[in-house]
């Protein structure tokens, strides 16, 4: 079976996929104005350049999804069909992510989903909660 492709680190990338591997998904917090981002060099809010890493809680809610059934990769033929989707984490900045698990034909926009590894690889991928909803 063909490794499923993973995403290179750029220079803004390389601190959210080092804490991946390290199991944790983090949040950057703007220094200047507190806005959370995934991978930045620069605030969109205000052009700050310094930021805090800070734990996500790894709760999200779906804010689109899709499901794939034609593989564009040959890791994906044998996984077919595959559910994706943009989640917006409880902090606030959103991000694409497999939608996985038990269940994740049935998840739709505006649900609840937590992070879950995703075959030990740097990846967030995402499950329906468990427990609790979004307030
Ligand atoms: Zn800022």
């Amino acid at each position: 079976m063909t490794d499923i492709p993973v995403p290179q680190p750029d220079l803004a990338s390389t601190n959210f996929f080092a804490a991946l591997d390290a199991g944790r998904l983090e949040i950057l917090r703007c220094d200047n104005c507190g806005t959370a981002h995934l991978a930045v060099l620069r605030c969109d809010v205000c052009a700050g350049i310094a930021f805090t890493p800070e734990p996500a809680s790894g709760r999200a809610t779906v804010y689109s999804f899709t499901r794939v059934h034609i593989a564009h990769h040959p890791a994906f033929a044998e996984r077919l069909p595959v559910c994706g989707g943009i989640v917006e984490l409880e902090e606030g900045p959103r991000l694409f992510a497999p939608l996985l698990g038990e269940g994740a034909f049935s998840i739709g926009a505006g649900l609840v989903v937590e992070l879950i590894p995703a075959d030990g690889r740097m990846i967030a991928g995402f499950r329906l909660a468990t427990q609790g909803t979004r307030s």
